[in-house]
């Protein structure tokens, strides 16, 4: 294998050599790197900073480019676990170089996460990490992050895959990256409870074609239920930009009160909070000065996430502008006025042109109007 060298953050490994010209086509590489996940890494390494677990288990990790910059980039002692003998030759290499005290084992994750325990576990698999979770969540001591880039399933456009993979109906809208996220959020809580923990989100998000989960679990019965009572649904109007949320386990049948027809239910999801304030003001702080892997994406990401309101869905401004045939302004004026209204109201991570508030839609239009 030909290889080149990559520094993201702090740290240097050698990652099979591509053409920029001609990149392998995805799924292709004899070992897996992908250099646009570097926000992904960098979003792990911070929330590890703040929360200090006392193992590491990277195990899916290809090049070792996730482990390795924990192991490097936080001091706290890492296992590297990939079932591809040529990702641990690579792996080993990586962890020579940079001279690293690094466990690397060879096996397949879920028997690994089945036999041992972690105080972190990191599952990064190509698309679905759904048959990983189980096994991830009884590996985990404490803390679980978990990527999935299987969007098109978990925001609706294979609605089939969706509800195999997660167990819940996804709806393809103008917010399906937020209901991927809940959905996914709302499959680990559920898989959790069976062995009563209870989940915490620490930092979850989506961008592009990812959706990352930053979790803690608390082992007892009474943090499963409480877990368990964030699940419940957005139901959406198919007619026009009605939508509401429902904290429920079942899901009630409910009417648009403008066009009078069923209201479309997507869940069961998560509708707690998706960040933990304290974890998002410490990982901004550190953020200042944290080498990153993509510093720009990161200095847009994390302060946008800790202004967003925590509500369920969000609105596409022009989509809301489109539909009551108004030519909507700046979003900032159109936030303002809502705030000005004593509504919260503010900017979603994933899209410049989603609004999140919890002023009612009529409130919305008017609002709206130049
Ligand atoms: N974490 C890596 C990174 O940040 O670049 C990317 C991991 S890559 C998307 C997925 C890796 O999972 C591949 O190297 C593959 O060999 C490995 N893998 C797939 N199924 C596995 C399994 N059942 N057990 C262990 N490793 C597995």
């Amino acid at each position: 294998m030909d290889l080149t060298q990559v520094t993201e953050g702090r740290t240097t490994i050698a990652v099979p050599c591509q053409n920029p010209d001609v990149p392998f086509p995805p799924g292709t590489a004899p070992v897996f790197y992908n250099s646009r996940m570097a926000l992904n890494r960098d979003t792990t390494v911070l929330v590890i900073r703040q929360t200090t677990p006392h193992s590491y288990l990277d195990a899916m990790a290809a090049s070792g480019i996730r482990g390795l910059r924990v192991g490097y980039e936080t001091g706290v002692p890492i296992t590297l676990n990939d079932k591809d003998p040529l990702a641990i030759d690579l792996i080993t290499h990586n962890v020579k170089a940079l001279d690293l005290d690094a466990r690397i084992t060879c096996r397949d994750a879920n028997s690994l996460m089945s036999d041992e325990k972690f105080g972190f576990v990191d599952l990064d698999p190509f698309g679905t990490p759904a048959p990983f979770i189980d096994a991830a969540i009884r590996s985990s001591g404490k803390y679980l992050g978990v990527t999935a880039t299987d969007t098109a399933p978990l925001c609706g456009a294979h609605l089939k895959a969706g509800i195999r993979r997660y167990m819940a109906r996804p709806l393809n809208t103008e917010y399906h990256t937020e209901v991927g996220l809940r959905i996914l959020l709302g499959n680990v809580a559920r898989h959790a409870a069976v062995y009563d923990k209870g989940v915490s989100p620490l930092f979850c998000y989506a961008h592009e074609h990812f959706v990352r989960l930053h979790l803690q679990l608390k082992s007892s019965a009474s943090a499963a239920d409480k877990s368990i009572a964030q699940l419940g649904y957005i139901h959406q109007c198919p007619k026009c930009p009605y939508r509401m949320e429902e904290q429920r386990f079942f899901p009630g049948v409910h009417t648009c009160p403008f066009c009078g027809v069923p209201l479309t239910p997507t869940g069961p999801l998560w509708t707690g909070s998706i960040h933990d304030p304290d974890i998002l003001a410490g990982m901004i702080m550190d953020a200042d000065t944290f080498v990153a892997g993509d510093k720009a994406g990161l200095s847009k990401l994390l302060p946008v996430c800790r202004d967003e309101p925590d509500i369920s869905f969000s609105y596409d401004y022009h989509k809301l502008g489109k539909f009551y045939r108004l030519s909507p302004g700046p979003i900032d004026v159109l936030l303002n006025r809502l705030r000005d209204k004593g509504y919260h109201a503010g900017r979603v991570h994933y899209s410049g042109y989603g609004i999140k508030t919890d002023a009612p839609l009529d409130e919305i239009r008017e609002c709206l109007s130049p």
